[in-house]
């Protein structure tokens, strides 16, 4: 053959790919929609249109949904994502806990499951998040009645990830250094596409695909827990950096005489910020919380929230002090990334009635009027499972964007 009928042929297979991405994310945001309204939004004719949906429907991402009655002419037939094309495994691997869901592709929950972790030991550890995910796979197969096949596995993880192979290169947090996480899920579920990112990152793709910044363009995610997490996300897009790991917010320096920081700097911003910070000052103002527990690792965050609803003045002060520290670097932020939405997650956030009116004040005084006028600051939606669903919204993103590859997978 001819080389340029090769180039041709090749050519065609693309623009269809390129074509049948576009119809899913137009579907994605914007179901139910008629053939017609798409062919209008996308530019591409009318029978064009049929044969893409047609192929999209054998493939079960898209589904007709009934007719619906148009202004003129016959009613038309709506189409939308189909939430039963597979189902889609996320998890968390946390300090201090693991955290699995499966979704449908419609991103609703069909099972979910949550334990802390009580050891150290990697291996230990890693063999518990496949045989989660195990259960989790078995979970969908059964829940999700009718559905395809597992689409997608993520894992989200409090470190650095190197995105060309899926290798955690330093987590502080866990004090875990070059993991192969990617290598190790994809030999454990063979021919399933596994995705691996920062946990900030995929909690934030989360929130702007499903979630609190859903519709916005410049969203400036920040996640405090353990430590603190941090993503910049324009237009549905991570902004990740030269070399794959900005948004480690956590880690710029607030005060170079501070106290020493996991990533052996001293002084970063999660050291002012992070829960452990809110337990000190507990201690610090003879808290009543601490007569609740027996040792200090039963102290969490809901119960400081339960004591300061109550009236602790310890437990009001900390989250003062700490929301003080939060707020004085998100101004800094927002001078430098002028971002038109910042959402407030990690399990701090369930302290949003204390922390955000803090927080909103030393915005006020900090940042400069013109960026913090075009500037809303909102809590996650998901809070605790912001990044579970990141993954799922990691899967579908990459579906979305190669529908193809994922036409044959599905079908496993
Ligand atoms: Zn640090």
């Amino acid at each position: 053959m001819p080389p340029q009928n090769t180039f041709r042929t090749a050519d065609q297979a693309l623009v269809r790919e390129i074509n049948l991405s576009l119809i899913l994310k137009h579907l994605f945001v914007h179901s139910p929609l008629s053939r017609a309204a798409l062919a209008e939004m996308t530019g591409l004719n009318k029978s064009t249109v049929s044969s893409l949906i047609q192929e999209l429907i054998d493939r079960r991402f898209v589904r007709e949904v009934g007719l619906v009655a148009g202004s003129v002419g016959r009613p038309s037939i709506m189409l939308e994502l189909n939430p039963q094309a597979g189902f889609l495994l996320s998890c968390e691997l946390g300090v201090d806990f693991i955290s699995v869901v499966c979704t449908n592709f419609g991103a609703e929950v069909i099972w979910r499951h949550r334990e802390s972790t009580r050891t150290h030991d990697q291996q230990a550890i890693l063999d518990r998040v496949v045989a989660l995910l195990r259960q989790a796979a078995n979970e969908g197969q059964t829940r999700c009645d009718g559905c395809g096949g597992l689409l997608g596995l993520a894992l989200g993880v409090p470190g650095l990830i190197d995105q060309s192979s899926g290798t955690l290169l330093f987590a502080p947090n866990l004090q875990w250094r070059d993991v192969p996480l990617r290598d190790i899920l994809s030999n454990a579920f063979e021919g399933v596409p596994v995705f691996v990112d920062n946990e900030a990152n995929m909690a934030a793709l989360g929130e702007t695909l499903f979630g609190a910044a859903k519709g916005y363009h410049e969203v400036l995610f920040i996640s405090a827990g353990v430590g603190l997490g941090g993503a910049l996300v324009r237009d549905g897009q991570l902004m990740r950096g030269t070399t794959g790991f900005a948004g480690e917010f956590g880690h710029m320096t607030m005060d170079p005489d501070g106290d020493p920081c996991n990533c052996g700097s001293r002084g970063c911003w999660e050291t002012q910020v992070s829960q452990s910070v809110v337990f000190r000052y507990l201690q610090q103002g003879h808290s009543r919380v601490l007569d609740e527990v027996n040792d200090l690792d039963q102290l969490s965050i809901p119960l400081v929230i339960d004591a300061a609803r109550a009236g602790d003045w310890a437990a009001r002060a900390a989250f003062e002090n700490v929301g003080r520290r939060l707020g004085i670097g998100i101004a800094s932020l927002v001078n430098a990334l002028n971002p038109d939405l910042i959402v407030f997650g990690g399990i701090l956030s369930l302290a949003g009635e204390f922390l955000l009116p803090v927080i909103e004040k030393e915005l006020r005084q900090r940042a400069l009027r013109w960026n913090r006028e075009a500037t809303q600051i909102t809590l996650a939606q998901y809070s605790s499972d912001a990044c579970v669903m990141g993954g799922a919204a990691v899967i579908c993103q990459a579906i979305l964007a190669d529908p193809a590859l994922y036409g044959v997978l599905g079908r496993k």
